[in-house]
């Protein structure tokens, strides 16, 4: 892409509204414009980071053979009254109803429309297990909708939902779920712990929430710091494996303030090791058994004949959160750096461009063409501007690699460089292997 024919409206001015980093970036940069009170519209710089993540998230649920549907956002209050919950969810809920009177809400998550559908098609323990999810637009009321769109009320999440015969099969999806999570994270570039949690209105008794540091974070973390050390990707996708991966994280403290005991925490984890800090949510799952398939009455026939309600459980990831959350967990010294796997571009070619003299735009217009015949996803600042300028600019969208062409530049030779790492003169089959890697 041109940068000169991209729509990034670029904004000098802190956003008086904005109190943390990720979001006055992200309104900076143009990545998101407010509609109204935490509803945002994704412009297109802000768009592609989104669906770069949620391209990954995707590759690990099914990676784990969970099966990719789409519910609608919209859905029929009756099924939540079967479950109770109707009443039970509160002001959090956005009710509509339509022109024939019916009542309808825009989804807040969707236990009971996949339950629903579960129930009118699966009869026999034969057809479980079962994993499904969707990545679908929710809206939650949120009291105080703040910090862009970490907290708004029109929010992008991948559910997924997982059914199975008896308690020790959901373990196991449970399980799978958590590795598929922490998985996710990494490849995202971010550190995740996973903390024991309260279930809260979801219900039900087993709970881990995926966390990241953060000072802005909103979630009070208490941890054993060797819980960082635990290896990912040791771990094979079998089910023994993944059990002893989930083992290995749960061998460590690590809870939520809900579940937080200064007792507990001194008596399980030495001084030296203990962290007391601030994160994000990014996701969070849950067990709750037979809570929703019980009262929506979603059975299957077990192998003897009887009759046995299905046990599920909850899986989120907080899609749109997470742009700003990886914004939260990078920015250092004034800098953005987007991790490789979510960075808008994978490199930004940036040549000092002189009224008088086109040489410098010509060689970056040929390097250009070379990349995109390459595969790589380019970005040519063929703007105008003073060089400095330029830079603060790179500065602030964070393409994590930059090919200058100035006063250094030679023949065939550039300067590349990463942020945060010095500059060196490469040519251009170094710099192509380089960013293939
Ligand atoms: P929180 O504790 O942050 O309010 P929650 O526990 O209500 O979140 P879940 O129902 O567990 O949220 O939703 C799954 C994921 O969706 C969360 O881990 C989070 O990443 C994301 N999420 C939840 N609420 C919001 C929101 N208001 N804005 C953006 N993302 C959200
Ligand atoms: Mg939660």
């Amino acid at each position: 892409m041109l940068l000169s024919k991209l729509f990034i409206p670029i904004t000098k001015d802190l956003p008086a509204e904005a109190k943390i980093k990720s979001h006055q970036l992200m309104l900076r940069t143009g990545m998101i414009r407010q509609s109204s009170a935490g509803i945002y519209s994704w412009l297109p710089l802000g768009f592609k980071v989104m669906k770069k993540i949620e391209q990954i998230v995707r590759e690990e649920q099914n990676n784990i053979g969970a099966q990719e549907m789409l519910m609608p956002t919209i859905q029929s209050a009756d099924i939540w009254k079967e479950s109770g919950r109707y009443d039970d969810y509160g002001e959090e809920m956005l009710r509509i109803s339509d022109r024939q009177k019916r009542e309808m809400l825009y989804g807040p998550t969707n236990e009971e429309q996949i339950t629903e559908i579960f129930r009118s098609s699966v009869k026999s323990y034969k057809l479980l297990p079962q994993i499904f999810y969707h990545i679908q637009w929710k809206f939650r009321d949120e009291l105080r909708p703040r910090f862009g769109v970490m907290r708004c009320r029109e929010f992008y999440m991948k559910d997924a939902y997982s059914f199975d015969l008896n308690e020790n099969d959901a373990v196991s999806s449970y399980n799978k779920m958590f590795c598929a999570y922490l998985k996710t994270f990494q490849r995202l570039g971010l550190k995740s712990i996973p903390m024991k949690a309260d279930t809260g209105p979801i219900g039900g008794d087993l709970s881990h929430e995926f966390v990241i540091l953060a000072d802005t974070g909103e979630s009070k973390i208490f941890a054993d710091k060797r819980i960082f050390d635990v290896p990912i990707d040791k771990y094979k996708n079998n089910e023994a494996s993944l059990k002893k991966m989930r083992d290995d994280f749960s061998k460590f403290y690590a809870v939520t303030d809900d579940k937080f005991k200064s007792e507990d925490f001194d008596k399980n984890v030495k001084k030296g090791d203990q962290i007391q800090t601030k994160g994000i949510e990014v996701g969070h799952i849950f067990y709750f058994g037979d809570k929703y398939s019980k009262a929506m009455n979603c059975s299957v026939d077990s192998k003897d004949g009887k009759k046995t309600f299905v046990k599920m459980g909850s899986y989120g990831i907080g899609v749109s959160r997470l742009v700003a959350a990886i914004i939260e967990a990078k920015y250092l010294n004034e800098k953005m750096k987007w991790p490789k796997s979510v960075s808008p571009f994978d490199v930004v070619i940036i040549p000092a461009i002189n009224k008088n003299d086109n040489s410098n735009l010509e060689k970056a217009n040929s390097i250009y063409e070379e990349l995109k015949i390459k595969g790589i996803d380019v970005l040519l600042d063929d703007v105008e501007e003073n060089i400095s300028n330029k830079f603060k600019k790179h500065d602030l969208l964070g393409i994590p690699y930059q090919i200058i062409i100035g006063s250094k530049a030679t023949k065939d030779q550039f300067e590349f460089k990463e942020i945060d790492k010095d500059s060196q003169m490469l040519d251009l089959n170094k710099i192509i292997k380089l960013l293939k890697n």
